[in-house]
């Protein structure tokens, strides 16, 4: 086991050349601008919608978000939240909690402070802009990009919804191998998903275009950590035990819509044909989020598109889904936690009731880089650290995350397998390259 003394540093970006400092300093602000452009671009349709009030609340929004865009860049102090959104005491008292934490050191900046917090901190202050000038107020700066995303990789989900159509013929008669070999096959693709990410991209065309079972196979020396026989132990047993009579829930903390959302309803409905469980509840955003985070527009907005889509399986999919929906096979919750910037190890004590909720759950699956950061408390923790060390006794339930690496925090790896990869790929932690499949039994 590692030797690790005190918690290690929080990753910020007062470390020039760090690829934190990249991010805050490059990619928040394209963001914004791209946002910033979003919504000149929409100028004319809130003008037919609504009038001059929805220019004028255009106007308001767009000068919100560029004072917003150049505090950032000047490296100002975090200021307090003063809109009314129901988050806004949380999130200012966490401000307060940060401010503490810099020792007297006057107003933390966006460089002196945790990247997670000022990342967390611009999407909510992005929602803000949008939120508090109606009539504009629910539109979603990043809503084009998420069906672009959707769009662009039509045949690799036409593929997918292919497949499993397929596989759903024959379900009943698959023997205990055959079904594990389909479960792994489809965490993979539900992992490797997870490469689509427009935060990521800052926006760049992530879309999958390639069949997403076709590479599995070669993918495989990049999973860094790879506990899907686990997974397999833990549904199957319950199954052995006839879940017929105790409920087996599975839920899955979403990351970003499009094509990743795709994988995740596949995975979800392979869980439930198969009896392997017989609840799936997601766990999306309440606001936009990340750029390409699932809200619950989103959701319902690709079920609706698979059904309509023009493909046989596609649409099957959909009309499935939608059942499984309205029959309360699958549960969709959005919950204020998940846009906020605390660590899940402080989810008991600032949202009991939805830790209490997860603690109902027989198996967490979180998705991407986000939640793994928040699972790890986005330090800067040595590689060989035990993954149930870094949740800092965060365990509702039995969890694993499915993440492809996109920041530089790692945890569970063997010791010297960092050191290794390092030597050969020096951007293995953020390229986007490797994925884990990294399980926690909760124990
Ligand atoms: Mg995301």
């Amino acid at each position: 086991m590692a030797a690790v003394t005190a918690l290690p540093v929080s990753l910020s970006g007062r470390f020039k050349g760090s690829f934190a400092y990249f991010i805050i300093k490059d990619k928040l602000p394209r963001i914004l601008t791209k946002a910033i452009d979003t919504l000149h671009r929409h100028k004319n349709e809130f003008f037919e919608e609504y009038g001059e009030k929805g220019v004028e609340a255009e106007k308001r929004a767009i000068s919100l978000l560029s004072k917003l865009r150049n505090e950032l860049q000047t490296d100002k102090p975090v200021t307090p939240l003063e809109d009314e959104l129901p988050d806004a005491p949380l999130w200012n008292r966490y401000l307060d909690y940060q401010r503490n934490l810099s020792n007297g050191n006057g107003e933390p900046s966006w460089f002196q402070s945790p990247w997670l917090y000022v990342e967390c901190y611009m999407y909510r202050r992005i929602h803000a802009a949008v939120a508090q000038n109606p009539p504009i107020d629910s539109f979603d700066v990043f809503k084009e990009g998420k069906a672009q995303n959707f769009f662009e990789s039509q045949e690799a989900i036409i593929a997918l919804c292919t497949y499993f159509q397929e596989l759903l013929k024959n379900i009943k008669d698959l023997d205990e191998k055959q079904l594990r070999e389909e479960l792994f096959k489809l965490l993979q693709v539900s992992l490797w998903g997870n490469k689509c990410d427009l935060s990521f991209s800052a926006g760049e065309d992530t879309s999958q275009k390639a069949s997403p079972l076709q590479s599995l196979e070669n993918m495989i020396p990049y999973i860094l950590v790879n506990d899907m026989e686990k997974i397999w132990s833990l549904l199957v047993s319950a199954k052995n035990r006839n879940i017929e009579k105790s409920k087996f829930r599975v839920d899955i903390i979403l990351d970003n819509a499009g094509f990743e959302l795709v994988c995740d309803l596949v995975l979800a409905d392979f869980l439930v044909s198969t009896k392997l469980a017989n609840e799936v509840h997601f766990h999306g955003k309440s606001i936009p989020w990340y750029v390409s985070d699932t809200t619950k527009h989103d959701f319902n907005w690709t079920i609706k598109q698979l059904q309509s889509g023009n493909h046989l399986w596609m649409s099957r999919c959909g009309i499935n889904w939608e059942g499984n929906l309205k029959q309360g096979i699958w549960v969709y919750h959005d919950h204020m936690f998940w846009t906020l910037p605390h660590d899940f190890a402080s989810m008991a004590e600032v949202a009991p009731d939805l830790y209490a909720d997860l603690q109902k759950s027989d198996m967490l699956l979180f998705k991407g880089d986000l939640n793994y950061r928040k699972l790890t408390g986005d330090k800067k923790w040595e590689c060989s650290v035990p993954f149930h060390q870094a949740l800092n006794k965060f365990h509702p339930a039995p969890l694993c995350s499915l993440r492809t690496l996109k920041s530089d925090t790692q945890v569970g790896l063997q010791p010297g397998q960092g050191e290794q990869i390092q030597a050969s790929d020096p951007e293995w932690m953020t390229s986007g390259k490797y994925g884990i499949v990294q399980f926690d039994a909760g124990l």
